[in-house]
């Protein structure tokens, strides 16, 4: 099979997107035969980091199905050392040539970052993680936690780039794409940042 590049691996989410917008899915590879083509191996075409939100997913979002996209959620699709050496696993071991870092409107795990107060247990490691997005959305016009989404996406992207030794040499070699996204929860769009 041809590998796939990561521009036609996002060309490829984008257009399930739109379907998904339009009311048009389609629900590919949900059934025995998906199932038995992928007994014993996987081979999906994009890794999605995104938000745990139960308003944000990826396969709903993308209309795609079993054994298609290798997803990570954490609050806030922030980043820890398993998170990244997941998806070192996927990019390295299962080749995928895409990495998505998906963002949402309305996100709480920004919303109470930007709030501020002080949480119980282990949130406040979610929210301390934020912070460096909130501290240069902080610099820019416009609304704060728009922002901070926004910017956190895209930083959140940049790390992965830059994180040696896997996934910066696979960008380099250009193996991998890593792009960064908005999903906007009311209208269902996507939009590349
Ligand atoms: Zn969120």
């Amino acid at each position: 099979m041809e590998q796939l590049t990561g521009q036609q691996a996002l060309d490829e989410l984008l257009a399930g997107n739109r379907r998904f917008v339009q009311d048009g899915a389609v629900h590919p590879h949900q059934n025995h035969q998906r199932r038995s083509e992928l007994k014993d191996h996987q081979d999906p075409h994009e890794i999605v980091l995104t938000c745990s939100d139960s308003r944000v997913s990826p396969e709903i979002i993308f209309d795609v199905g079993i054994g298609d996209i290798f997803v990570v959620r954490t609050a806030g699709n922030i980043l820890d050392d398993i998170v990244i050496g997941s998806m070192e696993y996927a990019a390295l071991h299962l080749g995928s040539p895409l990495l998505l870092v998906m963002g949402h409107t309305c996100c709480g795990a920004v919303t109470a970052t930007v709030e501020g107060g002080t949480s119980p247990g282990h949130i406040p490691f979610i929210t301390d993680a934020l912070a460096p997005a909130m501290k240069m959305a902080s610099q820019q016009q416009g609304d704060l936690i728009e922002n901070t989404i926004l910017q956190n996406a895209l930083m959140t992207a940049q790390t992965l780039r830059e994180s040696e030794p896997v996934l910066k040499e696979l960008c380099d070699s250009g193996k991998l794409l890593v792009k960064a996204c908005l999903y906007d929860i009311e209208t269902g769009i996507v939009s590349i940042l």
